[in-house]
């Protein structure tokens, strides 16, 4: 009977369900979208329910696809969209409020109230992480004080807090019947509260943001059997084996294992993670320090991180906000009918800039508009600001680690247009290069599930399944690189203290 692993990827867009056969190959997919949910300018939420059931929904649809049934699955790994914060209550199993999603800056005066003393960096050397609207511990704090009855169901131990790994895994194996309250080192060190070196919960910043520790689920490895499916389950009895966030998937899915090396994953917003091995490297340009992954009882591995809050997010909103276009693929039809980018650049700054500035109070800006512009040129402008965006992370990577990256493995939705990969390549002046399976963050849920249970032997054996789909070497003359980079980095300045 052929054998499979199921990867569960629960993403900011959609959840997907996906089978791998041994050799990394997919065979068969099952995906729904849920509803993006903006209550107010800057709020983002989702509905857990809707999530979950999706969830389900998209692991029947992989195994009818695929024809098969729970028995020639052989373990489940679960990856998903980081941060994005559900809150629930364990004797009903409902949520109390929605998931409040990554991309959500409602909790930027809890931000400035603990930043008042020690600045935005004060528990950095610990956790790794700036004091930031972003990480899950200010939004677990936003749902306790402005949640009626929140608090005191939390004070009274009733209360749960997961990212969404924690929340698909509690009602797959059971939820009010029994579900067990997990997530992995990876997930965890994104909320605020972790130790990077014990990996465990650190009480003092919990009292600092006055959340009970009985709400936190237990911190385990990136790979080991943590329960099983539940009987209501189309899986159930099948083991659950690994947990990565979704950027530390991707990363894992491109085998991507060892100190140096590297990729950078092309969604909603961008994300690159640098593997920085068993040490704990704190970034003096704008990164953030995070676990990579651990497996089992060996030592963690660590990684810096490049995180953009919005590139193909940038091409939803030409679609749906100004209608510029009617899909995602259009925008490379209209950026290939001009040259360049007519002299227009365009700086995301939706909810604030993300790495390497930091700064919440920048707001987008459109610059250098003249006459002559088009639509074609701003179709263009929003292409190049992921490539420029991804510019100053590398170089801050770069810059942290002294050892200039050669080549940049690439993954995610964004990968599928040529014009941004070749401008990526002459922006940066390194290739870049994409492997046949797009789907890493997938693949790397899978791989650590797999190696748990012994699917797959060990590193090598999923090394040997990496291969390369295609290539793009840079091909911009180095001076007009020089001029167009400088510019955008003037165009960020120009997005700076914005907001009042
Ligand atoms: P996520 O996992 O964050 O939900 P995906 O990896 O599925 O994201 O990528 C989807 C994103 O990529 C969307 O924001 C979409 O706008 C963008 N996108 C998809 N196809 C293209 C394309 N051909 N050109 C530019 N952007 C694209």
């Amino acid at each position: 009977m052929a054998k499979y692993v199921i990867a569960i990827d629960q993403g900011t867009t959609s959840s997907r369900a996906i089978l791998f056969d041994r050799s990394g190959s997919i065979v068969s997919t099952g995906q729904l979208e849920h509803e993006q949910i903006f209550p107010h300018a800057g709020w983002v939420e989702h509905d857990p329910m809707e999530i979950w059931e999706h969830t389900r929904e998209a692991i029947g649809q992989a195994l009818s696809k695929a024809n098969v049934t729970r028995h020639n699955v052989e373990a489940i790994g679960i990856t998903n969209q980081r941060e994005t914060t559900v809150v629930w209550d364990k004797t009903t199993g409902k949520p109390v409020y929605n998931a409040i999603v990554w991309q959500d800056t409602r909790t930027q005066p809890i931000v400035d109230r603990l930043a008042a003393e020690g600045g935005v960096d004060r528990f950095k050397d610990v956790v790794g992480l700036p004091l930031a609207t972003y990480f899950a511990g200010t939004k677990i704090a936003w749902i306790l004080e402005n949640v009626e009855g929140a608090r005191e169901k939390a004070e009274a131990g009733d209360l749960l807090f997961g990212t969404t790994d924690t929340w698909v895994i509690w009602n797959l194996t059971g939820g009010v019947e029994g579900g067990i309250h997990v997530t992995d080192v990876t997930n965890a060190s994104r909320t605020l509260f972790m130790d990077l070196t014990t990996l465990s919960w650190r009480e003092d910043i919990l009292a600092e943001f006055g959340v009970p520790l009985s709400m936190l689920p237990e911190i385990k490895s990136s790979s080991e059997v943590y329960g099983h499916a539940s009987d209501e389950s189309l899986l159930r009895e099948t083991p659950i084996a690994g947990i990565l966030g979704d950027q530390q998937a991707a990363t894992f899915g491109q085998a991507a294992f060892d100190a140096g090396e590297a990729k950078n994953t092309y969604g909603t917003g961008n994300f690159l993670i640098f593997n920085t091995g068993e040490e704990i490297v704190k970034s003096e340009n704008g990164l953030l320090t995070t676990v990579g992954y651990k497996l089992g009882d060996q030592p963690a591995h660590y990684a810096l991180e490049g995180s953009i809050a919005v590139t193909g997010s940038l091409i939803q909103w030409l679609r749906d906000n100004l209608g510029l276009i009617s899909s995602a693929p259009q925008v490379e039809t209209l950026a290939a009918k001009v040259e360049d980018n007519g002299g227009v650049y365009i700086v995301p700054a939706f909810s604030g800039l993300f790495a390497p500035y930091w700064r919440p109070d920048a707001r987008g800006a459109v610059v250098g508009l003249t006459r002559y512009v088009n639509k074609n040129h701003v179709a263009r402008a929003a292409l190049e600001s992921t490539a420029f965006q991804t510019a100053e992370v590398l170089d801050a990577v770069n810059a942290d680690s002294g050892v200039p990256l050669e080549e940049l493995k690439v993954d995610g939705g964004m990968t599928a247009n040529d014009t941004l990969m070749q401008f990526q390549a002459d922006v940066l002046g390194v290739p870049v290069v994409r492997p046949v399976v797009a789907e890493t963050t997938a693949l790397g849920a899978a791989y650590v599930a797999g190696l748990a249970v012994g699917f797959w032997e060990n590193l090598d054996d999923l090394r040997g399944n990496w291969q390369e789909d295609k290539r793009w070497e840079p091909n911009l003359d180095p001076a007009e690189r020089d001029r167009q980079y400088r510019l955008w980095k003037k165009a960020v300045t120009r997005t700076f203290d914005w907001v009042d």
